[in-house]
């Protein structure tokens, strides 16, 4: 079987309003002709670098239908759903923090979670080894009726839910190592003993205020989720490390039908918007570490759904050692950055500090 890979061409023409960076209009600065970070750039940069090298010639390529309004009315309330798309219709605009959307915002978003659910169907009937989703716009910040950090629609919730309502699986688990908190995925599950979502994430990186280690689900979604907030500086070594000792361990307790990604690259050392020293092999290690996990406990069903990595020139790279890895192939593409990013690794001093700071939560998991 081979890995499937999930992208659209109009996922790209997803755009928004003029801002430099960051920052809205109006300030000081200059605003850029992309807008904001999150433009097609990466994410063209990512299927075009796999284009040049053949790796997409080894994949199923392929697009998916829309999410449906049925599946989208299982993450999010109607009153949203209209406003969004009445919004979209009459040629964009706003209606949460930093999720500007043109004409069409709303047949993009609509498109970006189709590609997510069609990943997640067609590994869970067993079509495809394992997936992934180049969805656009990303989806994990998105509340259901609170967009933020430039996600429209929680993709991988609408994913979930479709998969659960079609009785594909009953148990899901999320790990998102994108640099920001899941607060989005969080909030759409916190009551559910169903699905386990796990955020690794920068502390206090984007929400300042959400991703707390103690914010573990309510009511019957107590335990059900797990945040591991990292410091600053966390590099190749840590992030292999809280893998290893935190997150693999508690979704292999909880024992899902599939594990799903929320891959992000903006924990990558050159991201503008994250501070976290990964590398390339970063990424690549940590699916090989998915890999074998999803080996041991769900039959190899493992999906990977693309959300933040703002970095033109790297999150190709970073990009391309995943799929490699996720597909088994031998083409890879060498990191043109191989030679500089390990040199700036945090200095071997700085180990007893991630380790007292994953053994705090380690000590609190396994009292
Ligand atoms: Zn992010």
């Amino acid at each position: 079987m081979t890995t499937g890979f999930y992208w659209d061409e109009s996922c790209f023409w997803h755009g928004g309003g003029n801002y430099a960076g960051m920052l809205p209009v109006g300030g000081l600065v200059q605003p850029m002709n992309g807008g904001l970070p999150e433009s097609p750039e990466t994410k063209r940069r990512l299927k075009n670098l796999m284009d040049v090298t053949g790796l997409s010639r080894e994949l199923a390529m392929q697009s998916a239908p829309n999410a449906t309004l049925e599946d989208l009315l299982r993450v999010h309330p109607a009153s949203y759903l209209d406003t969004f798309k009445k919004l979209s219709d009459a040629g964009g605009g706003e209606l949460g923090r930093r999720t500007p959307f043109g004409p069409g915002g709303f047949e993009a978003a609509t498109l970006s979670a189709g590609l997510a659910k069609g990943a997640l169907m067609a590994v869970l009937r067993g079509e495809l080894k394992n997936a992934y989703a180049l969805s656009r716009p990303p989806g994990h910040h998105c509340l259901p009726d609170f967009p933020n950090g430039f996600c429209l629609l929680n993709n991988i919730g609408i994913a979930i839910e479709a998969a659960k309502s079609a009785g594909l699986a009953k148990r899901f688990a999320v790990l998102d190592w994108d640099v920001h908190h899941g607060n989005g995925t969080e909030a759409v599950f916190y009551d559910r003993a169903d699905v386990l979502t796990v955020s690794l994430h920068q502390d206090r990186n984007y929400p300042m205020d959400t991703g707390d280690f103690a914010d573990r689900g309510r009511g019957d979604g107590t335990g059900y989720n797990l945040n591991v907030p990292l410091p600053p500086g966390m590099g190749h070594k840590g992030y292999l490390s809280a893998m290893d000792r935190i997150a693999l361990p508690a979704i292999r307790d909880f024992a899902p039908d599939v594990l799903i990604i929320a891959c992000g690259y903006d924990a990558a050392a050159n991201d503008p918007l994250g501070r976290m020293l990964a590398t390339a092999e970063t990424f690549q290690m940590m699916t090989r570490q998915v890999m074998e996990l999803a080996a041991d406990i769900c039959d190899s069903k493992l999906v990977m759904v693309h959300e933040g990595g703002y970095s033109e020139t790297y999150v190709p790279f970073c990009g391309h050692a995943v799929l490699q890895e996720l597909s088994g192939s031998q083409i890879c593409a060498p990191d043109p950055f191989a030679e500089v990013f390990p040199l700036r690794q945090p200095d071997a001093r700085f180990d007893t500090f991630i380790d007292s700071w994953l053994d705090d939560m380690v000590t609190a998991l396994n009292p």
